[in-house]
């Protein structure tokens, strides 16, 4: 049977907004897990599926629906990938990402990055698909980029300030964000999860 409604297992705001636009085209009623007062299990996973598929199972359980789930990051390649699947934490408690963006900074200045300095940097986002009674789906999105300092634009989220996706020349935060939905690692992974065609 076709699917008609969508949980997004995400209280991240940014997040939740970002999949709205991706599934406007559909004809789905979307609820977020905030609306549903469902709460976030802990992500326990060494991996951005294996947490993608927790969050996603874990709120297709206390819905009894479907539910789509999203868990990404910034990986920095002189940082050896932090801070990847801990890019929430490294925010603290308050969730306060200029805190975040200035400890990759802080981190960089003490590692021997090169000379230049090595600033190469990807975001990865696996959207984990639970369907109550079916295997859950994992497709990923990957895009590649530069860190830049200090943080420019005040658009996006999280990390999207100090951002610069290869080939362009502003941050996630300065671009319009219809650009960044199109480019994005999420787009990515939205593109091959409406590629499988799962609720058809
Ligand atoms: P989690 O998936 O809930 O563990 O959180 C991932 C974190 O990675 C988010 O809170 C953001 O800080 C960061 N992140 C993921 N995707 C993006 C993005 O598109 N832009 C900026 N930061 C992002």
């Amino acid at each position: 049977m076709p699917l008609k409604a969508l949980i997004i297992a995400s209280h991240n705001a940014g997040k939740v907004r970002e999949i709205d636009a991706l599934l406007a085209p559909f004809s789905f009623s979307v609820r977020s897990a905030s609306e549903l007062n469902i709460i976030e299990p802990e992500e326990t996973g060494s991996t951005f599926a294996q947490n993608a598929a927790l969050k996603a199972e874990h709120c297709a359980l206390a819905a009894g629906a479907a539910a789509l789930a999203d868990d990404s990051g910034l990986e920095v390649a002189a940082l050896n990938g932090a801070p990847g699947i801990y890019s929430a934490r490294w925010a603290g408690p308050d969730q306060d990402f200029a805190i975040a963006m200035a400890r990759i900074e802080d981190k960089l200045a003490q590692v021997d990055a090169g000379n230049p300095p090595d600033r190469r940097a990807n975001f990865i986002c696996a959207l984990a698909l639970a369907i109550p009674g079916q295997k859950t789906q994992i497709f990923e999105g990957r895009i590649d980029g530069t860190l830049c300092w200090p943080p420019r634009g005040t658009r996006g989220f999280g990390y999207d300030p100090v951002f610069q996706p290869l080939g362009f020349d502003q941050t996630f935060a300065q671009m319009d964000q219809d650009k960044k939905h199109a480019m994005s690692h999420r787009a990515e992974a939205f593109e091959k999860l409406l590629a499988a065609k799962p609720w058809d």
